[in-house]
């Protein structure tokens, strides 16, 4: 009976032993991860929080001693395999490295070497963007395969595979390097890349969306040094750089997500909860609460794990994770995905840190809502937040995308045809500054234009003509220079397809214009015409905009600034040529005796009477 109990109690302390070793008896430290993993001496804000991950670490203890740099706080969370130390870099600290120590029982553990860069000082950086821009868009995967031996990395389950749509095609970073000058040629000033940061999913992960690692591209694309090569090279060729940038989630293959470092880094249900993807709700005053909670707490999939930008340490891993970028790679703006959907206040305080060290830069929030209301709460200064200020400068403009995907396709009515494009504009009083939107016909989640144009090379060229002359800055999405077509209910894929020519063995190449169609020229050629003349043209990224109430499907508006007036004109009708008698515009036009139309290369000597083609639109240098 007695040896009974001795063998129970022998065997209750064995197992107790083995399920606890770790967390009482083990002095195993071991350190895995310092983020940011090194930092710039002379930022505007002195303060920096390292995350400090490994085994134990909550039981080390931490010192630092290098002149200008103090350890104010090692903050223990929850798990102990985390820490988070709040550091004071003073204006006097010199770039150098030093040394984080860790100690148990004043025994050293670990030490970390830690580095205070000297500041990028490049002069060309860190420019920001705006309406004297216009943006090109690709996605990193489907553009151009520039180095095949990357297209598959052991460790990484998501593999090669061309004929899925939703599978990784090969594209990477070498591929756009090498296409910089075929970008810059057609006209553009900035380049927008989906997310190259690593996504090491189990599959679907060539959008880019679902990132695991916040200070890593992803080895599928290239490395950190080729992106800011990337960067580099876009820069000598006249392209600025757009991060995209993703706040809201991360990919569930994240260190931080397997090993929590508090219970509310992430917002967690007591099963699987799909955000309800109305964003309006955030700022509805009729909204339910479980509305705005679903919204806002909700997960965007299941494998996207919802940030909880409340943590005081996650909003601040987030934030400074942004500015390491930007002083990393010499960026010039940031694309902030899916903006309405985290934490207002902690994605205004964002904004805020990032203009305090980089007064030039820009910043495009995705506000995928469909009226300007509910974008316009949004822009910096917003008149209609109430005391709200996201200090956001740049919204995607989607009320006027719709209109757009919309005005060529239809007969003219009180509000169809291109009164849609009319009364998106006439509310721009909501604006603060509606010069600062992102204006587009497509994107990555969208039908691609040519395909919701009905594959109508004349409404296209309308479509384009309106959006590099309207206010804002214009974005085209890659491929639709050669009128590549897909549905988004086709699946993403369709609307994602690669590039031709961005492969190997690929039977076309459309990067040359012997590869093109007769058709994909004309649009091309059409495009880099409007883009190349639209570069210099202060009149459009900086003049005012006056337009004339849509009449008998022709719609008039004009640019203008001191000593230079633009005039558009855009005929929506099928039928007729319009003879446009132009008394009604006199208030525009009255100093004026001839024109240019920079679409025809055609003088034009009598403005009272001038001749536009059915389905067609003009550009009017007035003289
Ligand atoms: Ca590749």
């Amino acid at each position: 009976m007695k040896n009974k109990t001795h063998l129970r109690t022998l065997i209750f302390l064995i197992i107790f032993l083995l399920t606890f070793s770790h967390l009482s008896f083990s002095n195993n430290i071991s350190l895995e991860r310092v983020e940011p993993m090194f930092w710039w001496a002379g930022m505007q804000n002195p303060d920096l929080q390292l995350l400090v991950h490994g085994e134990n670490i909550s039981q080390a203890e931490v010192s630092i001693n290098y002149e200008g740099v103090k350890l104010k706080k090692v903050n223990k969370v929850e798990n102990p395999n985390y820490l988070f130390l709040d550091i004071v870099v003073s204006k006097n600290a010199k770039p150098g490295i030093f040394e984080i120590k860790f100690k148990k029982n004043n025994k050293l553990v670990e030490t970390y070497k830690y580095e205070l860069r000297e500041r990028n000082t490049k002069t060309d950086i860190n420019k920001g963007f705006d309406a004297s821009d216009a943006i090109y868009l690709l996605m990193p995967d489907r553009f151009f395969n520039g180095n095949p031996a990357n297209d598959n990395i052991k460790l990484m389950p998501d593999k090669s595979d061309r004929k899925n749509p939703d599978g990784r095609h090969g594209g990477d970073i070498q591929g756009i390097i090498n296409h910089v000058d075929y970008i810059e040629n057609l006209g553009f000033t900035a380049v927008w890349m989906n997310p190259l940061l690593e996504n090491n999913m189990p599959k679907y992960s060539y959008h880019g969306y679902a990132i695991s690692d916040f200070y890593k591209i992803d080895k599928r694309l290239g490395t950190n040094s080729d992106y800011v090569n990337l960067v580099d090279s876009c820069h000598k060729h006249n392209l600025k750089v757009i991060m995209d940038m993703v706040f809201n989630h991360c990919g569930i293959e994240s260190y931080f997500i397997k090993d929590l470092p508090m219970k509310d880094w992430i917002h967690q249900f007591p099963e699987f909860t799909r955000s309800n993807f109305h964003a309006p709700t955030v700022i509805d005053t009729h909204a339910s609460d479980i509305d705005k909670d679903v919204m806002t707490n909700g997960w965007f999939d299941t494998n996207m794990a919802d940030f909880n930008q409340k943590n005081k340490f996650l909003a601040n891993y987030l934030i400074q994770n942004s500015i390491w970028w930007i002083e990393y790679s010499g960026i010039d703006g940031i694309r902030m995905d899916t903006y309405p959907y985290p934490d207002k206040d902690m994605m205004a305080e964002w904004t805020m840190r990032v203009f305090a060290e980089y007064p030039n830069f820009n910043i495009v929030g995705e506000t995928w809502v469909q009226k300007v209301p509910f974008a316009a709460y949004w822009q910096k200064d917003s008149k209609i937040s109430g005391n709200y200020n996201s200090m956001l400068p740049s919204l995607t403009d989607f009320p006027l995308y719709s209109a757009i995907n919309k005005a060529f396709n239809e007969k003219e009515g009180w509000t169809e045809g291109m009164a849609r494009l009319y009364y998106v504009l006439a509310q721009d009083f909501l604006y603060p500054n509606p010069n600062n939107l992102l204006v587009f016909v497509d994107n990555h989640d969208l039908d691609r234009a040519f395909s919701s144009l009905n594959k109508d090379i004349k409404k296209y060229k309308m479509a384009m003509a309106f959006l590099l002359t309207v206010r804002g800055i214009p974005q085209i999405y890659y491929g639709t220079e050669i009128l590549m077509d897909g549905l988004s209910s086709q699946g993403h894929g369709f609307i994602r397809k690669d590039f031709p020519g961005g492969w190997k063995n690929d039977k076309v190449n459309a990067f040359t214009a012997k590869g093109r169609s007769a058709l994909q020229n004309e649009a091309f050629d059409y495009l880099q015409n409007i883009l190349t003349w639209r570069k210099n043209q202060a009149v459009i990224s900086r003049g005012e905009l006056k337009h004339f109430i849509p009449e008998d499907g022709v719609y008039v508006y004009f640019r203008y600034i001191e000593n230079k007036t633009v005039m558009i004109i855009l005929n929506n009708n099928e039928e007729a040529d319009k003879d446009l008698n132009t008394k009604r515009f006199a208030e525009c036009m009255k100093d004026y005796k001839s024109g240019f139309d920079i679409i025809s290369h055609k003088q034009i000597d009598n403005l009272k009477n001038i001749k536009v083609a059915a389905k067609s639109a003009m550009i009017i240098e007035l003289k």
